[in-house]
């Protein structure tokens, strides 16, 4: 199975990943199908988006509301860590994305991009996972 490794810089770092997923699926035997782009780990995220930096800050600002990095969590009394609102972040949005292929091409709208984000409190080796389906 194909494989992306990314070193993140965690606190919402916003990496843009489609070129590397487009590679893959390009070289792939698949022409027709789909790709499914997942991210191990429960402190990340895969999404789509469009990848500007006054987005990029609605986003961050709209998930702070929800989950501050410096409220109190739960889960740091299980652990005795820090990433509470980094887990809440990630199952809110979700570790993959399934986006179709048509003619070997990714079939994304014009400014959407398929974009990892780290929540963790700490910098992290990521490791994304490419399942591509014939169909
Ligand atoms: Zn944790």
């Amino acid at each position: 199975m194909p494989k992306i490794k990314i070193k993140t810089k965690g606190h919402y770092d916003f990496i843009d990943i489609t070129d590397e997923v487009a590679g893959i699926v390009k070289k792939s035997v698949v022409k027709d199908g789909v790709v499914v782009v997942f991210v191990a780990g429960s402190t990340a995220a895969i999404t789509t988006m469009e990848y500007e930096s006054g987005f990029i800050n609605d986003i961050k600002e709209t998930l702070e509301k929800l989950a501050p990095e410096n409220a109190d969590y739960k889960h740091h009394q299980r652990w005795d860590d820090r990433n509470g609102a980094a887990h809440i972040k990630s199952a809110l949005i979700g570790a993959d994305v399934a986006v179709p292929i048509e003619k070997g091409e990714l079939s994304l709208g014009t400014w959407q991009k398929i974009v990892l984000i780290d929540f963790d409190e700490k910098p992290r080796e990521r490791e994304i996972l490419i399942s591509l389906l014939k169909g």
